[in-house]
């Protein structure tokens, strides 16, 4: 499979970076290419241009200062969890970052790039030729949609692992544009338009994710069901983290929806409680609801329903275990 044509830009900067965007909307942006160039050699992305960002030297970093764990968008996901900091004090997102694809993936996969990956769906993600039999989908730039044909919405899912880990520590992300940088909550990053799932205006990147010290005092786990133990997207992943002191705690999913879920009605019913088993019992039936799954995959959505219930209680378990070692 062959790359469609385009013009290929190597800023030496964020600021370069940003500008050759500005000049170029519908550039798109190129980390580890894990994601964007497989899409492009299926002809599902062709976008006119690339600005490969690898060359900017300061978005490939780790440091603690006296708020927060910064991580730069270049930073890949074996850095991650190779780093002892985030084995140690923050498990939930090595174990996201270490179940990525496959080894590959995690040493050219950045964060950022993982972060901003394509939604997914069995229609979508094919060669040009297999999609060839059917029109053309909305996602893809036709006027159907072949999951569900009565809207004119796309209802791919997002499936990446990181961001539920994320979502569970409540991450902020530093988003740099042409004139100013703003930083927002990653939950915000994600629009649940399956079309264009992230809100990002044109000619924005993301510069840098945030987690604040005091998510470091909590406990957490990130379970990952897929279909084989590597190269494969999760079914359903969760990532639980909890402040047992509190009683405080947060749940996220991903492979769920249009967007990486953070269970709010969840966290909601959860917080205050002590975890008993009935406890789990109801909170998982209320995972099951709050998602909205659709059938972009071979798997039912009665079936992602029922794995968000159980992974939840898995999460937890494993949570509480690191919490009594
Ligand atoms: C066979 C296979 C298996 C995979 N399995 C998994 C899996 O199990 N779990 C999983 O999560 N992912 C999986 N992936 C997807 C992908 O490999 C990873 O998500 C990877 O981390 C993407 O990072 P990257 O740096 O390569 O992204 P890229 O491909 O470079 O970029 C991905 C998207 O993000 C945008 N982007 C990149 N950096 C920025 C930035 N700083 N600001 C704004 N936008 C940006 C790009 O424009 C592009 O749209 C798989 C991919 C393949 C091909
Ligand atoms: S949900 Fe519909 S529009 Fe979206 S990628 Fe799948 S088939 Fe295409």
């Amino acid at each position: 499979m062959r790359l469609p044509k385009f013009e290929y830009f190597a800023p030496k900067s964020l600021k370069e970076a940003v500008s050759i965007l500005q000049n170029e909307p519908s550039a798109k942006i190129l980390a580890g290419g894990t994601d964007l160039l497989v899409n492009m050699k299926h002809k599902v992305e062709c976008p006119p241009a690339i600005v490969n960002i690898k060359g900017i030297n300061d978005l490939d970093y780790i440091k603690q200062d006296n708020a927060a764990v910064r991580i730069g968008a270049l930073t890949t996901l074996k850095h991650i969890y190779m780093t002892s900091l985030i084995q140690e004090k923050l498990p939930v997102l090595a174990e996201a970052a270490s179940t990525v694809g496959s080894y590959h993936h995690q040493t050219m996969g950045t964060l950022a790039g993982n972060l901003c990956q394509q939604n997914r769906c069995k229609f979508f993600n094919q060669s040009q030729w297999w999609r060839s039999a059917r029109p053309t989908c909305f996602k893809a730039g036709g006027q159907i949609c072949h999951v569900v044909n009565k809207k004119e919405i796309c209802y791919s899912s997002y499936c990446g692992d990181v961001a539920p880990a994320l979502l569970a520590l409540n991450a902020k992300i530093l988003v740099t544009g042409h004139k100013d940088s703003r930083e927002i909550l990653l939950e915000d990053l994600f629009s649940g338009d399956g079309k264009a799932p992230l809100n990002l205006n044109p000619g924005e990147i993301l510069a840098e994710i945030i987690i604040a010290l005091e998510e470091m005092d909590g406990v957490s786990s990130y379970i990952k069901f897929a279909n084989r133990e590597s190269i494969d997207f999760p079914i359903v992943g969760t990532a639980f983290w909890a402040s047992m002191e509190n009683k405080e705690y947060r749940v996220a999913f991903t492979a769920a929806d249009r967007k990486p879920l953070r269970a709010h009605q969840v966290e909601a019913f959860m917080n205050g409680k002590n975890l008993s088993e009935n406890i789990l019992d109801e909170a998982s039936a209320l995972a099951a609801k709050e998602a909205k799954p659709i059938k972009t995959s071979v798997y039912s959505t009665t079936y992602k329903r029922r794995l968000m219930g159980l992974l939840l209680k898995s999460t937890v378990s494993e949570a509480m275990r690191r919490a009594k070692s």
